[in-house]
Order: C-alpha cells, then sequence, then structure tokens
C-alpha cells in the first residue's frame, strides 16, 4: 500500500513537504477481514484545520473496491466508503469507527458516479442538508445568505434552502463561480467577494435584512453580513476556511451586534446527525434525480496528486467538490 504521512506541521498553505509518500507491506487476511483498493479520494478543508498528530496517516475518507474479503458483509467487487485515510489499499475488518462512522458499502445509487459518495450524496450533502434544515430553518420567503457558496457544502446549502422557497445570495471568489450559482443553480444572487464590495451589494440584494447566514468561512466576508442580519437572525457556523491558515488570528463575529440584534449562532459538526446518515442521503439522491439539485465535481487524476488537490481546494481552484480519482 501507498500511504501519506502527515510528517511536517502545516504552516499557513500545506506544502509537498509537510507529507511523506512511505509504502507499507500489508500482511495476509485474518477471518471479518477485507482488502480494499482506492478508486476516488476526498481531499477536504477539515483536514487543514485538524489534521491527526504529525507522524500520523492523513485522514480522510475514500470509495474503495473489495479486491479480497474474507468477511461476508464485504464482498469482492462491492464498493465501500470508509475513512480509511490517503491510502491506496487498506485491510479492514469493517468495525472500525472513523470520524464519520463505520466503513459501508455504497447503497445502489443508479448511473450516478460512486464518486458522489464524496460529496453531494455524502458527508457535504448532510452537512448542508441537516446544518440547514434543523440548525438554520429556513421558512418560506426569508433571505439566506451562504457563504462558501460555490464549494461541496455551500453550493448543496443555497438549493436547499431554494427548495424552501428563500431568496438565496451566494457569496464566493471568482465571476465564473458566481454566474454558474445563479445561472446553473438558480441562486437569486451572487456575490464575487474578491472584486465586488460584499457590504454595498448585499444592502441592494437583501434590503429586508438577511434572516439566516450559513457561514463556510468566517473572518471578514462574515463580519459583513452581520452587519445585515435582521433581529433574531440565525447563522449557522460551518466553517472557517478563510481562518484555517491563520490559526492565531482571532477574528470572530462582532459581539455588539450579534447582542443588539439578538443572534443565535449554531456551531456543529455534523457527524451529530451519524445516525440519521441514511436519510440525508435518501433525499440528496431523491433530489438529485428530479433535477432540484445539481452538483459539480472538480476531479484531479492520479493518487499521486493527492497534495495538489488538496492545495488547489484550499486556495479555491474547485467548483463543488474536489476529489482525488486513482
Ligand atoms: P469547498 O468545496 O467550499 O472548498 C473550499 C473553498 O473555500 C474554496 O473553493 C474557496 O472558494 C473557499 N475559500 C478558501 N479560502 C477562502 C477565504 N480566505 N475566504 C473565503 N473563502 C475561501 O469546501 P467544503 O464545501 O468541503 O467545506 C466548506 C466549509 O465547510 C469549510 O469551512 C469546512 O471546514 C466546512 N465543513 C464543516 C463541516 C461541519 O461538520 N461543520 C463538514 C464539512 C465541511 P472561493 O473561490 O469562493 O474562495
Amino acid at each position: 500500500a501507498k500511504v501519506y504521512k502527515y510528517v511536517k506541521e502545516f504552516e499557513g498553505t500545506p506544502k509537498k513537504s509537510d507529507f511523506k509518500v512511505i509504502e507499507e507491506e500489508l500482511p495476509e487476511l485474518k477471518n471479518g477481514e477485507f482488502l480494499a483498493e482506492a478508486t476516488y479520494l476526498s481531499v477536504d478543508p477539515y483536514m487543514r484545520a485538524h489534521p491527526d498528530a504529525v507522524g500520523e496517516t492523513m485522514v480522510g475518507t475514500q470509495v474503495a473496491k473489495v479486491i479480497k474479503s474474507k468477511n461476508p458483509k464485504f464482498p469482492v467487487g462491492k464498493l465501500v466508503v470508509g475513512g480509511f485515510g490517503w491510502r491506496s489499499h487498506t485491510i479492514s475488518n469493517g468495525d472500525e469507527e472513523a470520524f464519520l462512522g463505520k466503513p459501508y458499502v455504497l447503497p445502489d445509487i443508479g448511473d450516478l458516479s460512486p464518486s458522489l459518495a464524496l460529496g453531494v450524496l455524502g458527508m457535504p450533502g448532510n452537512t448542508a442538508y441537516f446544518g440547514l434544515l434543523e440548525l438554520g430553518k429556513p421558512k418560506s420567503g426569508e433571505t439566506v445568505v451562504v457563504s462558501g457558496a460555490a464549494g461541496a457544502v455551500g453550493s448543496i446549502a443555497g438549493q436547499i434552502a431554494k427548495i424552501k422557497g428563500c431568496n438565496v445570495i451566494g457569496i464566493a471568489g471568482s465571476d465564473a463561480k458566481a454566474k454558474w450559482l445563479v445561472d446553473e443553480l438558480g441562486f437569486d444572487h451572487s456575490i464575487n467577494y474578491k472584486t465586488q464590495n460584499v457590504h454595498e451589494e448585499l444592502s441592494k440584494m437583501a434590503p429586508k435584512g438577511v434572516d439566516c447566514y450559513y457561514d463556510n468561512v468566517g473572518g471578514e466576508i462574515s463580519d459583513t453580513v452581520l452587519k445585515h442580519m435582521n433581529v433574531f437572525g440565525r447563522i449557522v457556523a460551518c466553517g472557517a476556511i478563510s481562518q484555517y491558515n491563520n490559526i492565531n488570528t482571532i477574528f470572530g463575529y462582532n459581539q455588539t451586534t450579534i447582542v443588539f440584534s439578538q443572534l443565535t449562532i449554531y456551531g456543529f459538526v455534523v457527524n451529530r446527525w451519524l445516525d440519521r446518515w441514511l436519510e440525508g442521503i435518501v433525499q440528496m439522491a431523491e433530489w438529485v434525480k428530479q433535477g432540484k439539485v445539481k452538483y459539480q465535481e472538480t476531479l484531479t487524476d492520479g493518487f499521486d496528486n493527492m497534495v495538489d488537490a488538496f492545495v488547489n481546494m484550499l486556495t479555491g481552484g474547485n467548483v463543488g467538490k474536489a476529489v482525488v480519482k486513482v
């Protein structure tokens, strides 16, 4: 097996030299075990924010094909979704608990690509689904702002808010992304935060204020959105990618605004809903089949290019979900 070890603590944007690829000799299978070969691997922002300790294998979820098995629940030929980390081959007994629970056989998703189990039909889809609906509770006619809107989570969260009948504004980092949100995904408005003044645009796009803010980025963008929140507004604090590279800069929400606008901020981690995981995936699959939720993937070819794919995603090179295809 080829395995990526995390060997040097990240400083700023991760570098190739922060990783070491090693060859690992895998033992013979014991009863109850199976051998899986990676076909798609996920690169996600949390790997930057919370990697395991230096010296450990890089964390991550992958879709892998069972190529040998002594476990009847994981027969040869099946595709498995597992938190095996950045590895080409893995021996599992199907019982190891990772961040997102135990490995599972990919349910039948028809003609859809198995890679979607890492995106709209997996963790990012469920993050948007549960985070927005359980915490943000958008109501028809309300205004919802989504930051990181063209990414894996944000693109889905905005579309779910549309399904719920909201006025949806997406904030993203390029003209192409902003155009995609409105033209393809049906957002009402979008803002390119790199070239436009977010404050001025929000004044025009949300003249009656913002009721719910699905926040993927934190920092300056969020500080600006907060000024537009209505009294009793809800903030779904999903992520803070603008802060992950500078963990020592404390740049939070403006407390005076929180107090006087009487805002509620919900921090959450999606594994809170592990016991309802399938519910989210079944609903997302239905919306995808009905054409109500569209998705895009940014695929990078080759296990050797994991670091490039990771850095590309962290620096905004992706539209929708960033995935590595082996
Ligand atoms: P994305 O697909 O959104 O990829 C990351 C994106 O972040 C980039 O494409 C880039 O888009 C944007 N970005 C990078 N730097 C900055 C910056 N300084 N300011 C603003 N935007 C920036 O990733 P995911 O959808 O997988 O994750 C989105 C967020 O959700 C992350 O913060 C992540 O940690 C969080 N998350 C939280 C979970 C939870 O359980 N709470 C679960 C999953 C994800 P652009 O071109 O627009 O800048």
